[in-house]
């Protein structure tokens, strides 16, 4: 937990914040065009942006412990949340902790509908509602790509973790594993080029950072096959006869 401040503490779960957070902060309140009438309405949007991370995050976390599982931490950086869950070994605790986290951003979508639908129309009551107005339908957004993005079947995303899940009921533990890495691989190399293309530097992060772990999916399949292969010759090894031993 290098790095972080402890934020707060719910349900048992605590909640840190990167330090990267800030930087994040401060470029992305600098760069955006700014539609309010006052820069600070471009920070509410941000701390919006990162509630509805939280709680997505929180999603997870519960729905692991739901499983029977540990999950203790949540850290919060520049590219959104990362829940720590250790559901049990099973594919369908893991498909629960999984999808809990964007089933949150389904919810949010009516709730914020609902929200911004109870708004006064800002043409009758005048610009003094606009900037309201303006945030509530850009949560609306917010929450909506999030979920969409996040459904991505690119491991590690959520989406890429859910086919993962899946495919363990037929193909099981590893194979589904090795299938979902080598995807997340094929998904992180696509958006690399992508952030090529565009020199995007927080694509180029992104992309790094699902590369990364879709490489260490990859590995942790490869070490579950040296484990499988060890359980298997453990069992092989041929027990000798007591009359034997007894000589
Ligand atoms: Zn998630």
């Amino acid at each position: 937990m290098g790095g972080t401040i402890r934020l707060f503490k719910f349900s048992g779960i605590q909640v840190y914040l990167h330090f990267t957070w800030f930087l994040a902060a401060a470029y992305f309140l600098t760069q955006r065009a700014n539609p309010y009438s006052s820069p600070i309405w471009a920070a509410y949007e941000y701390l919006a942006l990162f509630a509805i991370v939280l709680v997505h995050e929180f999603g997870h976390a519960l729905a692991c412990r739901q499983t029977g599982g540990t999950a203790n931490q949540i850290v919060l950086w520049p590219l959104g949340g990362i829940a720590f869950v250790n559901p049990p070994r099973r594919p369908g605790a893991m498909l629960w902790s999984i999808a809990a986290g964007p089933l949150v951003n389904v919810v949010l979508v009516p709730v914020l509908w609902a929200i911004a639908m109870s708004l006064p129309d800002p043409d009758t009551v005048g610009p003094a509602f606009l900037d309201w107005y303006l945030l509530i339908q850009n949560i609306w957004w917010i929450n909506l790509l999030l979920l969409i993005f996040n459904l991505l079947p690119v491991y590690p995303l959520d989406g890429g973790q859910i086919l993962r899940a899946l495919l363990w009921f037929p193909l099981g533990e590893i194979r589904s594993l090795q299938i979902a890495s080598v995807v997340g691989l094929i998904g992180g190399g696509a958006l690399a080029l992508l952030a090529l293309l565009r020199l995007s530097f927080w694509l180029g992060l992104l992309a790094a950072f699902i590369l990364s772990q879709a490489f260490t999916g990859w590995r942790y399949a490869k070490a579950l096959v040296k484990e499988e292969e060890a359980n298997r010759q453990a069992r092989l090894v041929p027990t000798v006869p007591q009359s034997e031993r007894d000589s």
